[in-house]
C-alpha cells in the first residue's frame, strides 16, 4: 500500500469503505449510528482495535473540518465506550490517528487505533 494522498477526494472503494458495506469480512467489535470497529489484521499489541466513522471521511482533516458537531461528538464518544467495554482505562492505552504520508496513514478511510493490553512506552518525550 502507499501513504494517502490527502489531496485526493475519497475513495469510497477503499478498504475500509468495503468493511463498513460488508464487502469483506472483519472481525468486528462495535457498531453504533456514527461508529463501527473491528480488529486490525496486524495488531501491534494485545488489543488493537479500529474505530472508523460511517461518514466518508479520508482523515482527521476532514472530518473535523467537514462532519457535523454530532457526528465528532458520536464518533469520539464511541472510541471511548470500546476501551471502557474493554477494560484498557485504568491501565492505559494509546488512541491514535495517522494523518497523511508523514504520518504513514495507509487507508484513506479515517481510522482511530485503539492499543493496549501492555505497557506501549511514550511516544512523544
Ligand atoms: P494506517 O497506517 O494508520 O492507515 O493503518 C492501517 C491499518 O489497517 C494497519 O494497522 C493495518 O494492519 C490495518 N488493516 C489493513 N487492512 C485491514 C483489514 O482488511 N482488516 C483489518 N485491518 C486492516
Amino acid at each position: 500500500m502507499t501513504p494517502v494522498d490527502p489531496t485526493l477526494p475519497y475513495d469510497d472503494q477503499n478498504i475500509f469503505a468495503k468493511i463498513l458495506r460488508g464487502e469483506i469480512p472483519c472481525t468486528k467489535v462495535y457498531e453504533d449510528e456514527w461508529a463501527f470497529a473491528f480488529l486490525d489484521i496486524n495488531p501491534q499489541a494485545p488489543e488493537h482495535i479500529l474505530v472508523v466513522p460511517k461518514g466518508p471521511y479520508v482523515s482527521w482533516d476532514d472530518f473535523s473540518l467537514t462532519a457535523s458537531a454530532e457526528e465528532i461528538a458520536g464518533f469520539i464518544r464511541a472510541v471511548g465506550k470500546i476501551a471502557r467495554e474493554k477494560g484498557l482505562v485504568e491501565p492505559g492505552y494509546r488512541a491514535i490517528a495517522n494523518i497523511g504520508p508523514n504520518s504513514g496513514q495507509l487507508v484513506p478511510h479515517l481510522h482511530v487505533h485503539i492499543c493496549g493490553g501492555r505497557p506501549l512506552g511514550r511516544m512523544i518525550p
